[in-house]
């Protein structure tokens, strides 16, 4: 319910008129007796810096920041977490008392995704499709898993090979990988918008795959590259969980709370996938 202590919290993005984070959030609000409300803000650019100090204003204690504003924002904030630092991108910002401090939870929420399936990271061959923003903070996090080795494919090999330089800093066994190696991967991510909007893949399966499948895009909830996995009988991790994971560490770090994840992923899933 509504009243004069609710506090207010947001996403802000281009156009984030059909995000599915209000139902997260303010579910999350509902189950754990959180006094706030959760809306989506679509904005120009031009119109970040009044927003940000409409929130030290407002007293609001948190937003997260989507396409096309995660590396824009950062200048605009009075300190960035070593991590969000590291990955050069910021999704969740934290208002404590007046400082804006930016996160990433979208890495962490990730690999959140596959040990809430069962995926072991540890010792194995990953292909990372893709190496946009996303694919940033999700390398970050996987290669702290000690992974055997990271291949990286994207359309732009430039782009690719950018994000492979600065992960080398912290991870070795990191190169791009050709479109036809045809190399054995255990862990096959697509991190590319390829799925979203239009029934392509970013992947031709040879037939011989062992991997387990997974997908950022979460819009369809099963994409193609996702639905031919199944169909070959492999596993397969649905990039909603992804979307449900980074709003619960966001939550965490607004609210200074720990938030037990196990009820609340299943419930949502139904719930936002419906
Ligand atoms: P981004 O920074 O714009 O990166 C987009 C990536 O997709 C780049 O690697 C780009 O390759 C590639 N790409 C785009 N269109 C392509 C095409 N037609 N053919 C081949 N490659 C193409 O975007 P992002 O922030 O990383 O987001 C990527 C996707 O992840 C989006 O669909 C977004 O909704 C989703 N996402 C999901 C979650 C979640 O919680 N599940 C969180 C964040 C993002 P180039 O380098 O060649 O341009």
């Amino acid at each position: 319910m509504i009243n004069g202590r609710t506090k207010l919290a947001c996403l802000i993005g281009s156009d984030v008129s059909e995000s599915k984070s209000p139902q997260i959030h303010n579910y999350i609000y509902d189950k754990l007796d959180i006094n706030c409300r959760y809306l989506n803000f679509s904005l120009n650019e031009n119109e970040l810096s009044d927003f940000v100090t409409s929130v030290k204003t407002l007293k609001i204690p948190g937003f997260n920041v989507t396409i096309p504003y995660k590396e824009k924002i950062i200048g605009l904030l009075d300190e960035i977490d070593d991590t969000a630092r590291k990955i050069g991108a910021v999704n969740t910002v934290k208002n404590l008392d007046g400082k804006l401090i930016g996160y990433n939870t979208d890495g962490a929420g990730y690999v959140m995704s596959l040990k809430n399936n069962k995926v072991d990271i540890k010792g194995k061959k990953i292909l990372v499709i893709g190496a946009g923003g996303a694919a940033r903070g999700i390398l970050f996090f996987l290669s702290k898993e000690n992974p055997k080795s990271i291949h990286i494919m994207n359309r732009t090999k430039k782009n690719a090979e950018i994000v492979i330089d600065e992960l080398k800093n912290y991870y070795n066994d990191i190169e791009y990988g050709h479109y036809d190696d045809k190399e054995e991967y255990d862990i096959i991510i697509n991190t590319t918008s390829i799925g979203m909007k239009s029934s392509d893949s970013p992947y031709l399966f040879t037939g011989k795959e062992r991997a387990v499948v997974s997908d950022i895009v979460y819009n369809p909830r099963e994409t193609r590259i996702l639905k031919e996995a199944k169909d070959m009988g492999l596993k397969t991790v649905e990039g909603i969980e992804m979307l449900i994971y980074q709003a619960i560490l966001a939550d965490e770090i607004w609210f200074d709370t720990s938030i037990d994840s196990g009820v609340l992923v299943d419930d949502l899933k139904e719930i936002i996938c419906t």
